[in-house]
C-alpha cells in the first residue's frame, strides 16, 4: 500500500481494534508502527512490581517521578512482531493482563507519566511514516499528524473481542469482568484533567462495531485515495 510520507494518528476508545488495524496499516506501507498504550501498560507494570501502587489506586507519585528518570521502556522488532520490552526483559505478554489493564488509567492521569510516554513516542517517531495509536496523539502528542483516525464501537462488541482475546491468551476472564473494565477505562481516560480522550475537530470517525478488518482497509485506502489522491504505480499521488 503505497502512503505518502505522513504520520497517521489513531485514537479511540479501549479495545475498539486500534492496535490490530495500525500494526495493519504498518504492514501494508512499511511505516513504523508505535503503540503509546504500551508504554503506558509499561510504566504501570513497573510501578506494580515495586510497591508504587496499592490495591486502592493509590499512587506514589514522588518515587515513580523519581524511577520514570532512567526508566527504560522501548520497543524491538521480534520475527517481525513489535515486542515491548523494560531493559532486556520482554514484558509484551504481562502488560496485556487484566491486572495491568486495571490500573493503567489511573497511572495515565499523572502528568508526569504522559510527558515521559509523550517524550518517548516523539523521539521514537522523529521524521514521517509512523502510525501511532492510542488516546491523546491527534489531540496532543501530534497535533500536526496529516491524518487522523478516531476509533470507536459499541461497548458490548468491544468487551466481547477483547474477551475472546484475551481468552485465547489463557487467561481466565469473564465478559462482565472485561466490559467493566472497558467502561472503567473509557470513564477515566475521558474524564482525566491532563490531555483526556477526546476526538481531534480534524479526526475522522471509524466506528467499527460492524466492520472486519479487511472492511476497515478498504475504508481506509478509500479514505487515503479521497485525502491525498490515488497512487500511482510508483507511489506518486495522481492529480
Ligand atoms: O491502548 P491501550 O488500551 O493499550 O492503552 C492502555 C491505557 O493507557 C488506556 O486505557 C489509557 O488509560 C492509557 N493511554 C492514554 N493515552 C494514550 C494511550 C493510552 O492515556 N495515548
Amino acid at each position: 500500500m503505497q502512503i505518502p510520507d505522513i504520520i497517521i494518528a489513531i485514537d479511540g476508545y479501549s479495545s475498539t481494534g486500534k492496535s490490530s488495524f495500525a500494526k495493519l496499516i504498518a504492514k501494508e506501507s512499511g511505516f513504523l508502527y508505535l503503540d503509546s498504550g504500551a508504554l503506558y501498560r509499561g510504566v504501570t507494570l513497573f510501578a506494580m512490581e515495586n510497591g508504587l501502587i496499592d490495591s486502592g489506586n493509590n499512587i506514589r507519585e514522588d518515587k515513580l517521578a523519581a524511577a520514570l528518570k532512567t526508566l527504560d521502556i522501548h520497543f524491538e522488532n521480534i520475527g517481525g512482531k513489535t515486542m515491548t520490552f523494560m531493559g532486556d526483559r520482554c514484558i509484551e505478554n504481562e502488560i496485556r493482563t487484566l491486572g495491568v489493564s486495571g490500573k493503567v488509567s489511573p497511572i495515565a492521569t499523572l502528568p508526569v507519566v504522559r510527558e515521559y510516554v509523550d517524550k518517548r513516542i516523539r523521539d521514537l517517531g522523529k521524521g514521517k511514516r509512523i502510525v501511532v495509536d492510542g488516546r491523546d496523539i491527534g489531540s496532543t502528542v501530534f497535533p500536526d499528524a496529516e491524518l487522523k483516525i478516531f476509533m470507536t464501537a459499541d461497548r458490548n462488541v468491544r468487551a466481547m473481542r477483547r474477551m475472546k482475546e484475551m481468552q485465547g491468551k489463557g487467561e481466565n476472564v469473564t465478559f462482565d469482568e472485561v466490559l467493566r473494565n472497558v467502561t472503567d477505562r473509557d470513564y477515566i481516560d475521558s474524564n482525566r484533567a491532563a490531555s483526556p480522550l477526546s476526538k481531534a475537530d480534524d479526526a475522522i470517525v471509524l466506528d467499527n462495531s460492524d466492520m472486519t478488518i479487511e472492511e476497515q482497509m478498504v475504508w481506509l485506502k478509500e479514505l487515503l485515495a479521497r485525502k491525498f489522491g490515488t497512487p500511482g504505480n510508483d507511489g506518486s499521488a495522481e492529480a
